[in-house]
C-alpha cells in the first residue's frame, strides 16, 4: 500500500477509497477524506520525521486528524508509513448519572486511560473504581457483585485464562500476596472495559433507574387521585344544589370527563 504525497502538494493513497475508521466525534465507522496536507516544498525544506494531515469524517463533516511516519524525502515525492496514529480516539462512554461521585471520578478516569489506548493504567483504575465501590456498597454489595460476576462469565462466554486474569483485577487487592496487577492483553483490555460496565451498570445505574421511575409513577398516581377526588367533590356539589340548573350540572359530567381524561 503507497502512501505519498507528490510535488503538486497531492495526497496520493491507494486505498483511499476504503479509508474509514471510527469517528471520534459522531462515534460511526465512517469513510474520511483529506482536507489539509503540509506542502511538499516545506516538508522537503524541513524533512520532519512524522507529518499531520487533516481529513474529514464523511459522517459528520468533523476534522479527524492523523499522524504518519515519513518513509523517504524523494526529489518527486514524499513516502508515508501506511499505518498511522489517531490523535484524538472514540472516547468511551457511560451513564454516569447515578454513580456516587467517588466512583464517577476514578471510573471517568478508567474510561479515559482506555480511551488512550494506556491499558494497564486503566486496569489500575478500574481496581480503584472496584475498591471505592466494594467501600461504599459494604460486604454483602461485594458478595453480589462477584455472584455477578460469574454469571457474565457464562454469559459473555468469557475463556478461564481472561476470567481469572478479571477476577485477579476487581477482587485483588495490592496487599493480597500475589495480588499485583496483571498485564492485559489488548482484547483482555476489551472484556474488563465490558465487565466493568455491567458491574456498575447493575450495581448502581439499574437501581437508580427503577427508583427514579418509581418516583415518577407515584407523582403521577398522586395527581390522579387528587383530581378524581375534586371531580367526585364537583359531582356531590351539584347534586346537592338540586340539580337546580342544568347546565351547571353538565359542567359537573365534563368535570368529571375532564378527570378521567387525566388518567
Ligand atoms: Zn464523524
Amino acid at each position: 500500500m503507497a502512501v505519498y504525497i507528490d510535488s503538486s502538494d497531492r495526497l496520493l493513497h491507494d486505498q483511499a477509497h476504503s479509508l474509514a475508521l471510527t469517528c471520534p466525534h459522531c462515534l460511526v465507522l465512517a469513510h474520511i477524506t483529506p482536507m489539509a496536507v503540509p506542502p511538499f516544498s516545506e516538508l522537503s525544506l524541513y524533512r520532519p520525521r512524522q507529518i499531520g494531515i487533516v481529513y474529514r469524517c464523511d459522517a459528520c463533516n468533523s476534522p479527524i486528524f492523523l499522524r504518519f511516519n515519513v518513509r523517504s524525502y524523494g526529489a518527486q515525492r514524499i513516502e508515508l508509513s501506511a499505518q498511522f496514529t489517531e490523535i484524538e480516539r472514540p472516547r468511551e462512554k457511560f451513564t454516569f448519572t447515578y454513580l456516587p461521585e467517588a466512583i464517577e471520578t476514578l471510573f471517568r478516569e478508567a474510561l479515559l486511560c482506555y480511551s488512550h489506548g494506556a491499558f494497564n493504567a486503566f486496569t489500575s483504575m478500574c481496581r480503584r473504581t472496584m475498591q471505592t465501590a466494594f467501600e461504599l456498597l459494604g460486604e454483602p454489595g461485594k458478595l453480589r457483585l462477584f455472584d455477578q460476576l460469574n454469571e457474565l462469565r457464562e454469559m459473555a462466554q468469557i475463556d478461564a485464562t481472561s476470567f481469572t486474569v478479571l477476577k485477579r483485577v476487581i477482587f485483588g487487592s495490592d496487599s493480597d500476596p500475589g495480588g499485583g496487577l496483571p498485564i492485559l492483553e489488548d482484547d483482555q483490555a476489551g472484556i474488563l472495559l465490558e465487565v466493568m460496565k455491567d458491574l456498575l451498570y447493575q450495581a448502581y445505574v439499574r437501581r437508580g433507574r427503577l427508583q427514579q421511575a418509581m418516583v415518577v409513577r407515584r407523582f403521577f398516581s398522586d395527581q390522579t387521585d387528587r383530581s378524581g377526588a375534586a371531580a367526585t367533590y364537583a359531582a356531590t356539589a351539584t347534586a346537592a344544589a338540586g340539580a337546580a340548573s342544568l347546565s351547571s350540572a353538565a359542567s359537573g359530567v365534563r368535570a368529571a370527563d375532564a378527570a378521567r381524561n387525566t388518567t
